[in-house]
């Protein structure tokens, strides 16, 4: 589904990311772990196409794809779903109609009609509840006064709605409490499916005590220094990154 192959990128011309190769199958579930400042969010800021790095060698493929020449929201509208793509509080504006703006803005994109009203309501109420989201919480501003928590229920329902082949949950720097954990480890849970892969980003084992990945990577100075089953998250928590660097 996804092929990153011999990634290197650059910001502000510093090299960043050193030649990344990652290779994720439909019905995955990969961690990226390492140490601060490794290059993780660099990585998904890359795959989901964010216009201030520049790729200076290497090819991000989708499902056979290269992406290089495509923009953030063709990427998106391709299934590429990075969390905190909307962290933005837009006061007037309710959880609800700002997905449907942007179930409509996708289909659109496919040459597709807007979703009828009667459908757009079923689909939201339906992955409302298979998240256990309160109705209450759809008509609330948007991120307005959202405690973490919340922004992570905002976010897992945007993935619900807007159903991504790839999802890439980059978690490092939200400092989550327990709660917004198992709020995005339970949604994750229960939106992973066979056609679907999930890239969890993370600093910490204690997400993936929640989310088991197939597959984890270390992350360290833009290069990917070790990949191993959910064991290799363990022996993370149990020695630190030391060893590796
Ligand atoms: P991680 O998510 O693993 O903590 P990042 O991808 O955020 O790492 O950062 C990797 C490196 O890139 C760090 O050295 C960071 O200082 C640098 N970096 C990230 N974004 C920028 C930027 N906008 N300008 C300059 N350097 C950056
Ligand atoms: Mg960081
Ligand atoms: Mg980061």
């Amino acid at each position: 589904m996804l092929e990153v192959k011999n990634l290197h990128a650059s910001i502000n011309d510093k090299e960043i990311l050193k030649g990344i190769n990652l290779n994720i199958k439909p019905g995955e579930v990969h961690a990226i772990m390492g140490p601060n400042g490794s290059g993780k969010s660099t990585l998904s800021a890359v795959v989901a196409g964010k216009e201030e790095y520049e790729v200076t060698d290497g090819s991000v493929i989708l499902n056979g794809e290269d992406l290089d020449d495509l923009a953030p929201e063709e990427r998106a509208h391709k299934g590429i779903f990075l969390s905190f793509q909307y962290p933005v509080e837009i006061p007037g504006v309710t959880v609800t109609n700002f997905i449907k703006t942007a179930i409509n803005e996708s289909r659109k994109a496919k040459g597709l009609e807007e979703l009828p009203a009667k459908d757009m309501l079923k689909l939201i109420r339906e992955k409302a509840d298979l998240l256990e989201i309160d109705r209450k919480f759809l008509s609330r501003s948007l991120n307005e006064g959202f405690s973490g928590g919340e922004k992570k229920r905002n976010e897992i329902f945007q993935m619900a709605m807007l159903e991504p082949k790839l999802a890439i949950l980059d978690e490092t720097d939200s400092g989550l409490d327990i709660d917004a954990l198992k709020i995005v480890a339970n949604g994750v849970n229960k939106l992973k499916s066979k056609d679907n892969a999930v890239i969890v980003i993370t600093h910490y084992q204690r997400l993936l005590d929640y989310i088991v990945p197939d597959f984890v990577h270390v992350l360290h100075n833009g290069k990917i220094v070790k990949s191993g089953g959910k064991e290799l998250a363990f022996e993370l928590e149990e020695k630190g990154y030391d060893w590796l660097k």
